[in-house]
C-alpha cells in the first residue's frame, strides 16, 4: 500500500490517499496544538504514542462491536484506514464534570454525571467549535436526525466500553470527543483518533491528569510523560513498538 497525494491536513495529522482507492493514509505528526491552534509545540514521538493508543482503542471497539475505520499500523506513527467522508461534528461524551462544561454552565468541577452527557460541537476552528442542537444539525444540512441519533448511541456504547477498559488500567475516562464518518455505503463508522489528545484521563488514584489538558495549562515539559504513562498502562509489553 503506498502514499499517494495529502488529501487533508489538519492540526496534528496529514491525511493521504492510497494506491488502494478505498483506503486512506493517515500520519500522526508530532506537532501539539492549543486553543485551536493558537499554540503549536513539536513533541519527540508524540505522533507514534498517539497511534499507537488509537489503534489499541480502536481494536478494543472492534472486538465489543462498534465498526471503526481502523485497518492497520503501517508504522508507528503511520495508520491504514478507510476512506470515510467525515461529518463535521466533534460528539463529546462526559462522565464528570470539568472543563467547558463548568466554565459555561452552573455545576460543580468533579460532578459525576449519570447518565452521562452527550454533547455535539461543530467542528470548525473559525467559528471555534460552536455547541449544536439537534434543530441547528439539521438546518446546517449537516445530519439527519436518523444520522444524530445513530451518533449519540455509538458514542454512548464507546463509552461503556472504554470507561471498563480504562478502569483496568487504573484510569478515569472523565470525558472524550470522537468524530464519526460515512464510508462508501453511507455506513457511519468511528473514525479520526482516540487519543490523550481528545480525552480527559485521570489517574484513578491521585487524580492526576494524564492527556493534553497539561499542554493547555502549559504544563509543556509534563504532558509527554502523561502520554507515555498511558501507553505502558494500556498497551501489553508484547504489543509495544517504540
Ligand atoms: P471541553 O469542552 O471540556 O473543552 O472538552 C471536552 C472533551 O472533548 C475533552 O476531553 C477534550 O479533550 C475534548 N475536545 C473538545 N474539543 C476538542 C478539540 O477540538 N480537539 C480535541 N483533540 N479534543 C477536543
Amino acid at each position: 500500500m503506498d502514499k499517494k497525494e495529502l488529501i487533508n491536513s489538519g492540526k496534528v495529522k496529514s491525511v493521504y490517499n492510497s494506491t488502494d482507492d478505498d483506503k486512506v493514509i493517515i500520519e500522526f505528526r508530532d506537532d501539539m496544538t492549543a486553543g485551536d491552534g493558537a499554540r503549536k509545540e513539536v513533541m519527540t514521538n508524540k505522533g507514534a504514542y498517539n497511534a499507537i493508543i488509537s489503534a489499541k482503542i480502536f481494536k478494543v471497539l472492534e472486538e465489543n462491536g462498534i465498526e471503526t475505520q481502523f485497518i492497520d499500523l503501517l508504522e508507528p506513527n503511520v495508520m491504514l484506514a478507510k476512506k470515510l467522508e467525515m461529518i463535521p461534528i466533534e460528539v463529546i461524551v462526559r462522565n464528570i464534570a470539568t472543563g467547558s462544561l463548568v466554565r459555561k454552565y452552573p455545576i460543580d468541577e468533579g460532578t459525576r454525571l449519570e447518565p452521562p452527557i452527550v454533547q455535539m460541537d461543530f467542528k470548525d476552528d473559525e467559528y471555534h467549535d460552536p455547541m449544536l442542537n439537534d434543530s441547528l444539525i439539521k438546518a446546517l444540512g449537516i445530519a439527519t436526525q436518523e444520522e444524530i441519533d445513530i451518533l449519540t448511541e455509538k458514542a454512548l456504547e464507546i463509552n461503556e466500553s472504554l470507561v471498563k477498559f480504562f478502569a483496568d488500567a487504573g484510569i478515569i475516562l472523565v470525558d472524550f470527543k470522537v468524530e464519526f464518518g460515512k464510508d462508501a455505503e453511507g455506513n457511519i463508522l468511528l473514525g479520526d483518533e482516540i487519543s490523550p489528545d481528545g480525552c480527559r484521563l485521570w489517574d484513578s488514584e491521585t487524580l492526576d491528569m494524564l492527556d493534553k489538558e497539561l499542554f493547555r495549562k502549559g504544563k509543556d515539559n509534563e504532558v509527554m510523560d502523561a502520554y507515555v504513562e498511558v501507553y505502558n498502562r494500556i498497551i501489553p509489553d508484547s504489543e509495544k513498538v517504540i
